[in-house]
């Protein structure tokens, strides 16, 4: 009989562990949402040969463990157990999570370690064990958020905190302008893909990387204490990109008419995504056409929706999303799509491009729209696409995008 593990916490719906480890493994996994006071129960009776841990019991479980791991009591708490002859072994794999995700560069003079919670301990055992001099960022320590100018000199930040987190798009812990000497940016948050730290690291032009790399990398220390077999870190690489794909959104910008509605419901068609067209959600929004509602209210009203919708829309993953061809308009949609979205860009000529339905089209003439925003779709996007015929056009991004 092939054996059996799950993932132990008290509310698990958003979890990716059950896909990360259906990726890396073929033994079950299955989600184990245990309340408080049943927790004592599932400890005594669970039949699983092993189970990850997650919040809130990652210190109660590791004082149920019969055995802990050095790095996991260094810790203090316990995210992976191991059951044999009913007795619980416990062990720390966020450890070698952030560890893989450090990777090989350890030359920084100083470490900043915002949050001083679970993920926070495993970060730091880390640093010291790479002897990277840290100091950490506590709301109520000695270090707090309004004496940060005392470590200006930083030069690796790592977000331990859930600021920024989903819902809380949009939220950053720090100002990354107040360091100068910052060279890279870890933030282990992974939904969204890009926090709002990480949008200010690159356009800084600061090197930084979100939590999925460490999440697949605990996932697969976890896999290989559960099967004694190296294997599993050795597809970390495969699995982190693999999710990634998963994951991130496609944003399809371009032109008015360009058949980014056509080729994005295709897309979503061929690849069983959901499908969102902004232009079409917007009028089921405001209860009127498009049209109506520039006559009505204005482009500048209607540029002010459309960003509110896209700020939302944007916070999903794993969808396919036509834009509307005024969204280059502004820089807010930018910074909303660029959360979870690969942005293509769909091109089509000029001469082929309807304007019938168009209000801004047909007040400014295309050759006007097309001076103002090609230049804005081009710096926008991060891949371009020609479409000559939308099932080619969507076939293409599919297979390299998705
Ligand atoms: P946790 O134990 O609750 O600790 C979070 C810490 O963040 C708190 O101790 C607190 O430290 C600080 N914090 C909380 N709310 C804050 C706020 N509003 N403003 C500023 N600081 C705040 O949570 P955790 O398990 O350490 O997780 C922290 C983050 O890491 C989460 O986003 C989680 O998703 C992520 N994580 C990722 C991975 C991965 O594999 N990628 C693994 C574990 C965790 P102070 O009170 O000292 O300020």
């Amino acid at each position: 009989m092939s054996k059996r593990f799950g993932l132990l916490g008290k509310t698990l719906d958003h979890s990716f562990s059950p896909e990360i480890h259906r990726m890396l493994a073929d033994y079950e996994y299955q989600l184990y949402p245990v309340g408080e006071e049943q927790l004592a129960a599932f400890l005594k009776e669970t039949d699983l040969d092993g189970f990850n841990v997650t919040i809130p019991y990652k210190q109660t479980v590791l004082r149920a463990c019969d055995e802990v791991s050095e790095t996991a009591q260094h810790i203090g708490s316990v995210n992976t157990v191991i059951k044999r002859n009913g007795r619980l072994y416990g062990y720390n794999t966020d450890f070698y999570g952030f560890f893989h995700l450090l990777g090989s560069d350890h030359h920084y003079k100083k470490a900043l370690v915002l949050g001083s919670g679970g993920a926070s301990k495993a970060v730091q055992a880390v640093l010291a064990d790479c002897n990277i001099p840290f100091v950490v960022i506590s709301r109520t320590g000695e270090n707090n958020y309004t004496n940060l100018s005392l470590h200006r000199d930083a030069d690796l930040i790592v977000n331990a905190t859930p600021v920024g987190m989903y819902p809380e798009n949009g939220e950053a812990p720090i100002n990354l302008e107040d360091f100068p000497n910052c060279r890279r940016v870890l933030d282990l948050i992974y939904n969204p893909l890009k926090t709002a730290l990480i949008l200010q690291a690159e356009a800084l032009g600061i090197k930084a990387e979100n939590g999925l790399k460490m999440l697949v990398s605990q996932a697969a220390n976890a896999a290989q204490l559960f099967e004694h077999n190296i294997y599993y870190v050795n597809r970390i690489e495969e699995v982190t990109d693999c999710l990634l794909r998963q994951q991130r959104n496609i944003a399809l910008i371009g032109m008015p008419g360009c058949g980014k509605t056509t080729v994005g419901e295709t897309l979503a068609s061929i690849s069983g995504r959901e499908f969102y067209d902004c232009d079409r959600e917007l009028e089921k929004k405001l209860g009127m056409s498009i049209p109506e509602y520039f006559e009505t209210f204005g482009e500048a009203a209607f540029r002010k929706e459309e960003t509110k919708l896209l700020l939302s829309l944007s916070q999903k993953t794993g969808i396919i999303l036509s834009c509307g061809g005024g969204v280059v308009c502004r820089e807010q949609n930018l910074h909303a799509l660029r959360q979870n979205s690969v942005i293509v860009h769909i091109e089509r000529s000029l001469e082929s491009l309807p304007s019938a339905g168009r209000p801004v089209t047909q007040a400014r003439g295309l050759i006007a729209i097309a001076a103002e925003r090609m230049p804005k779709y081009e710096a926008w996007a991060d891949v371009s696409f020609v479409n000559d015929e939308p099932n080619a056009c969507a076939k293409q991004i599919q297979e390299a995008m998705l």
